[in-house]
């Protein structure tokens, strides 16, 4: 009887080679920013209560209606995989006494769980960076976000073809005035709808101008916007954003259309979209969240965050060569192990990258070494019943010199 080998879970990956250097370059990338903005960095739980994704994303949302990973646990309590990170950090900030850092500025990164149909781009676990600045009612900290992410896109190279969105949901008030303008505008329009849509617009109108289906998209492009409904306060908040935004020298584009899928956003709602990957072309959204911290029974706290899919940018990267290493050693001779495995130790030491070929056939040691992508090549063999390092470079002598000078304190 044969074993059959356990396949992995749909829609989720194994991220290796070319992909997962290049998942690397972005988180790494996201943390040097975040040092940059003055962010701070948490790490959070993967599973939070169920309460507290289902009670400050709303019900009615896709994400807890359709796409959540609840669970009961052996005590027989409901726990979900978290889909998102900003509700798990308003619960922190909240159980965790972060209030006394407010504003806080906070960044992490890691896997989120969403029941979704697999494609390109679109995973049942995928990975976030996110930042948020918890405790800031001003339009300053809309526009620190807003520049730090296109900073971050620059920093990774794939800026261009990747424009900033940029709406505004204006106050209560506004948004409230709009969204009646709105059920009375896809009411009079109601049959042509999507099924989903028709239902939304009993429970979140605002919802049915993020629907992806092209039934209703037509209605969706002649909808009542929201400039006809802006107060002078959420005018003036939102000037102050886009005024910011052009000081800082970042480009946007406005899209009166766009809104976040979730219910508490406020103001500033954005997306960074591009073209160049299909259906899934939002590689960072995020917005204005002052009701959030309410609803999960916290004092009334602003605040604005945005998240950015991992793989969605690494996959605008495209791939990424290998790196060279910066020296590759060939042991030649079995009696000169111990003086490779202590030139590859100082050479790691002093902060080069580097790769020992030490088993095999001794002749063809060198060989196996010089196929090696690597900057330098040494071989370490007994020339004139002496041990010595032969070394050679692939470049010029800056990179050989340094590498030589380590090699000869071993030797004298
Ligand atoms: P979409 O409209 O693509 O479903 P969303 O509005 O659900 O996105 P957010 O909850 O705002 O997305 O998440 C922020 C970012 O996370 C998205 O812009 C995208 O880059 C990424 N993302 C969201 N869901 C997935 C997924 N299932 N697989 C991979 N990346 C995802
Ligand atoms: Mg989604």
């Amino acid at each position: 009887m044969s074993i059959q080998t356990p396949q992995p879970v749909r829609g989720t990956q194994d991220i290796f080679g070319a992909e997962a250097e290049a998942f690397a370059f972005v988180v790494e990338t996201f943390e040097r920013v975040r040092k940059l903005y003055r962010f701070r960095r948490a790490e959070m739980p993967v599973f939070e209560k169920t309460t507290v994704f289902s009670r400050s994303l709303g019900e009615t949302t896709d994400v807890v209606s359709k796409e959540m990973y609840s669970f009961e646990d052996r005590g027989g309590e409901s726990l979900t995989l978290r889909p998102e990170f900003t509700a798990g950090l308003a619960r922190a900030f909240l159980t965790d006494g972060w209030q006394q850092h407010a504003p806080l500025k906070i960044a992490t990164h890691g896997p989120l769980f969403r029941y979704e149909r697999p494609q390109k781009g679109r995973y049942r676990q995928f990975h976030q960076l996110d930042a948020e600045i918890i405790g800031a009612g001003e339009p300053q900290a809309d526009v620190e976000l807003l520049v730090m992410a296109d900073q971050l896109l620059h920093e990774l190279g794939i800026a261009d073809g990747v424009t900033l969105h940029l709406n505004t949901l204006g106050d209560a008030p506004s948004r409230e005035a709009w969204r009646l303008a709105l059920i009375d505008y896809f009411r009079a329009h109601r049959e042509g709808l999507s099924e989903d849509s028709q239902e939304r617009l009993d429970k979140n109108p605002l919802r049915i101008l993020d629907s992806k289906d092209p039934r209703d998209k037509a209605f969706v492009a002649d909808a009542p916007q929201i400039d006809a409904f802006l107060s002078g306060e959420a005018q003036d908040f939102f000037g102050k954003v886009t005024a910011g935004l052009d000081a800082a020298g970042v480009a946007w584009t406005r899209a009166p259309a766009l809104v976040r899928g979730l219910d508490y956003y406020r103001h500033t709602a954005f997306e960074f979209v591009t073209d160049r990957l299909g259906a899934q072309g939002t590689v960072l959204g995020g917005g204005r969240y002052d009701g959030l911290i309410e609803t999960l029974g916290g004092p009334h706290t602003p605040a604005v965050g945005w998240a950015a899919g991992i793989e969605r940018l690494a996959m605008l990267l495209g791939e990424r060569g290998e790196v060279p290493a910066d020296v590759v050693l060939a042991v030649e001779d079995d009696q000169l192990l111990n003086l490779g495995i202590r030139a590859n130790t100082a050479l790691r030491q002093a902060g080069f990258s580097t790769e020992m070929i030490s088993t095999g056939s001794p002749r063809k040691r060198f060989d196996k070494a010089a196929k090696i992508p690597g900057k330098v090549l040494v071989g370490i063999a007994i020339r004139d019943g002496r041990s010595a390092f032969n070394v050679r470079s692939n470049g010029g002598a800056e990179d050989h010199l340094p590498v030589q000078a380590i090699l000869d304190k071993l030797t004298a």
